[in-house]
């Protein structure tokens, strides 16, 4: 079966207008810095600090602005700072534990929306159909490196007619699979 790109997300937040505001004052708006692989989606000039129990780490901003704030972490980062991050599809924030996030203008105690997003493929309506998958099925992923080449399974498919055939993993899979940069993935049956 065909092979499509596996993208490493690094820890990042994503932020409504209002908490924008809070955190980069009144009228503030995220400045694009770099365009991601989903259309329309870009990394910004801007970062916060995600601050919890133990510790705070810095993470940059995502755009465009969302309905409701969320910050994904990996495992290794959410136990550093003291955070139970929930593994979950992103924008599925119910019973998900907060944290304190803080900007150049002032700070949010968000009361949830903390996770460890749940690994993804993201793809159009005819790559499902190419595939043979549909939206919200669990699929097995393996990724071969020279070293470490791994099969990961609890795979979501996200199918949507505006997004661009991506897998997504953080930095914890990424280091399991020892991929620096990108690497290719393919969907595998037992
Ligand atoms: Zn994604």
């Amino acid at each position: 079966m065909d092979k499509f790109m596996v993208e490493v997300s690094a820890r990042h937040v994503h932020l409504s207008q209002a908490d924008l505001e809070t955190l980069f004052g009144k009228g503030a708006e995220l400045h694009p810095m770099k365009s991601l692989s989903q259309p329309g989606m870009f990394a910004s000039e801007e970062k916060v600090t995600i601050k919890c129990a133990k510790g705070e780490l810095t993470a940059r901003v995502l755009g465009p602005v969302r309905p409701q704030s969320q910050v994904e972490l990996s495992l290794t980062e959410a136990r550093q700072v003291g955070v139970k991050a929930l593994i979950r599809e992103s924008g599925v924030l119910d019973g998900t534990n907060g944290c304190t996030l803080v900007g150049p203008a002032g700070e949010i105690e968000l009361p949830a929306g903390v996770i460890a997003a749940k690994r993804h493929v993201h793809m159009t309506p005819a790559d499902a159909e190419k595939y043979g998958v549909k939206s919200g099925d669990i699929v097995a992923v393996k990724v071969e490196t020279p070293d470490r080449s791994i099969i990961f399974g609890d795979t979501v498919i996200r199918v949507r007619s505006d997004m661009a055939l991506a897998m997504h993993i953080d930095t914890d899979e990424a280091n399991a699979a020892g991929i620096s940069g990108t690497a290719e993935g393919e969907i595998v049956k037992f």
